[in-house]
């Protein structure tokens, strides 16, 4: 697709933005009745509540510019809360890595950054409050009994036999798992709705459980935690949001939330649920990440290949194409695969717009120009992007031996092949048009290991005065000035569309691709690469898009590929 038709995607979904509040989604359209009836006082709140027992991935990615972005669309707030109930799992080192994430991507929380932990002794005495009320009972069954009373889908549950315990009791005995009387497991205090609800959620749902560990805020002061549920609607409500968006497994889980709001009587947020995100070749689940992580079927969460927010910055993804990908992708309430060339256009989009163009040699195959000076070099006009002529040119030099890229010769060419093989002319970029006379193969193994050629010093630029054609412009590095580094080539990390959706018997590792990562050694650069910061993007002509890598030094240049000039996304659209 030409530059134009990407950089007008972008535009336009920057003035839809510039228009203010739309009804683009079911979200929007709530949100805007809600306000032209008045309910919250028109008012605006929604939060991200991350649990911090993993990194962030593109899914959460999904949630944070729906939450930041309708509460900057109305003119309304947005709370970063961390959902941090179950210190088992959680750690500090999470709750940093979703600090820096939400921030890189452009959002701000202000002052309003909680903790779900920070409301434990709120939490605890809206426990007693329900326990009071007759609402809530301290039950003693073993985990599995629990699970036995509580019933199937096609079975209604059966009643605790201390589910009518005196509220005087049941607070004597709260208050001694809270003391830590008990070992975990032994009790759970639980709701007390209706066994026989057809919504599962509703069988008495645990509240509170007895968990004797160490939390990364709290310490020691607990060995009771709050379960999910109970925690959520409560720390939604305390904050006083007015909207809570969450992903589409709770749906189930909002007669609850309703229940517990009701049953105390408090501000009462609506819940509203929409369709995660599922991204094919992709796993998006943390528990499944972490997994990848531990067993070091990748490097770390920031591994290029990980479909976390590090990984995607470590690969060259760009804050702004994250979320065009999430603007692209939009809100709905079913849940669907997104094909991962979706978030490939997306960063296409972006980098084309703004990543200098330089030339890179991956795979080196040696030119000597036989009628070149030797000795000579010269200093050629390169432009640095077409698409921004702010970005000006720069000089590359030139001198009588090249590299080029293996792919580029072929000794004999089938009939579509238009670039460099025996006898034929070609451009090479910004410089002379070229001419192959002759192949220096090695004599025992036949591979090619230098071709000589010769220049047309009157087309200098790269066009001809006797107005002569070729069929390709070739790109190319000088050999005494190159700057040698390495190159890494990630593909799909599965090598099946739904690596969530196995066959039976098989685990996602079990479609592991074994292939994901090239690394390439002996990749030449234009000397000016040597400056490259980590971090920077780059188009490498006619290859691809790559960022420097954390683990380049001074002298040392590592380039990830953040994803190849074919755009096949784009391309499925127009069919
Ligand atoms: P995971 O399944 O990866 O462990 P989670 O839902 O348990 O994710 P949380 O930390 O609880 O992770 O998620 C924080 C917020 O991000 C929640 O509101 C959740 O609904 C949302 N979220 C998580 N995964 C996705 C996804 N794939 N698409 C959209 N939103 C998501
Ligand atoms: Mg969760």
């Amino acid at each position: 697709m030409s530059g134009n038709t990407e950089n007008r995607n972008i535009e336009n979904h920057n003035e839809k933005k510039a228009k203010g509040p739309s009804t683009s989604n079911f979200i929007k359209s709530i949100i805007n009745n809600d306000i032209k009836a008045g309910k919250y006082g028109g008012r605006v709140h929604t939060r991200f509540p991350p649990e911090p027992n993993g990194y962030l991935h593109i899914g959460h990615a999904k949630s944070i510019c729906l939450n930041f972005g309708i509460a900057a669309e109305y003119n309304g707030l947005c709370n970063l809360r961390f959902d941090d109930t179950n210190p088992v799992k959680e750690d500090v080192e999470y709750v940093d890595s979703i600090k820096e994430d939400v921030s890189w991507l452009g959002f701000d929380w202000q002052d309003r950054l909680f903790f779900a932990s920070d409301y434990f002794d709120q939490l605890y005495e809206f426990a007693v409050e329900l326990i009071k009320k007759g609402k809530a009972y301290v039950c003693d069954l073993a985990p599995d009994e629990v699970k036995e009373y509580r019933g199937t889908l096609t079975m209604p549950g059966k009643e605790s036999p201390y589910r009518n315990r005196s509220v005087e009791e049941n607070l004597d005995l709260f208050k001694q798992m809270r003391d830590g009387e008990f070992e975990d497991g032994l009790r759970v205090l639980r709701a007390k709705i209706d066994m026989s609800s057809p919504n599962m959620n509703m069988r008495d749902s645990t509240i509170y459980r007895i968990k004797h560990s160490s939390h990364h805020r709290t310490g020691d002061k607990w060995c009771i935690y709050p379960m999910y549920d109970f925690t959520h609607c409560l720390s939604d409500s305390i904050e006083r949001i007015t909207h809570s968006l969450c992903t589409l497994e709770f749906e189930n889980h909002r007669l609850l939330y309703d229940w517990y709001l009701d049953q105390l009587d408090v501000y009462h947020p609506q819940q509203i649920e929409f369709a995660r995100l599922n991204l094919s070749y992709t796993v998006l689940s943390k528990r499944k990440l972490l997994r990848l992580v531990r067993q070091g079927y990748v490097s770390g969460w920031d591994d290029p290949r990980m479909p976390t927010i590090s990984g995607l910055r470590r690969r060259g993804y760009s804050p702004r194409a994250i979320r065009f990908f999430a603007e692209l992708i939009g809100i709905a309430k079913k849940d669907s695969l997104v094909d991962l060339s979706m978030l490939e256009f997306s960063v296409r989009e972006d980098l084309n717009k703004h990543a200098p163009r330089i030339m890179a040699v991956l795979n080196p195959l040696k030119v000597i120009i036989d009628n070149y000076p030797d000795g000579h070099e010269e200093e050629l006009d390169a432009i640095n992007n077409p698409e921004d002529p702010s970005a000006g040119t720069r000089k590359v030099p030139f001198s009588k031996v090249l590299y080029i890229e293996r792919d580029d010769f072929m000794e004999q060419p089938p009939r579509k092949f238009f670039r460099l093989s025996p006898g034929r002319e070609v451009r090479l970029r910004y410089a002379y048009f070229l001419t192959c006379q002759s192949v220096i193969k090695d004599d025992t193994t036949g591979k090619i290991i230098e071709l000589h050629c010769t220049y047309d010093p009157e087309t200098k630029g790269g066009s001809s005065p006797d107005g002569r054609k070729v069929k390709a412009t070739l790109h190319w590095v000088s050999a005494r000035h190159a700057v040698k580094s390495e190159v890494r080539i990630y593909d799909h990390l599965f090598t099946i569309e739904n690596p969530n959706d196995t066959e039976d018997g098989k685990d996602f590792i079990d479609y592991l691709n074994h292939d994901s990562l090239k690394v390439l050694q002996e990749c030449y650069f234009e000397p000016g690469i040597i400056n490259a910061k980590i971090g920077s993007t780059y188009q490498f002509e006619r290859l691809g898009y790559f960022c420097v890598d954390k683990e380049s030094t001074d002298t040392h240049k590592v380039f990830n590929r953040t994803v190849t000039l074919r755009d096949s996304w784009a391309k499925h659209k127009k069919r």
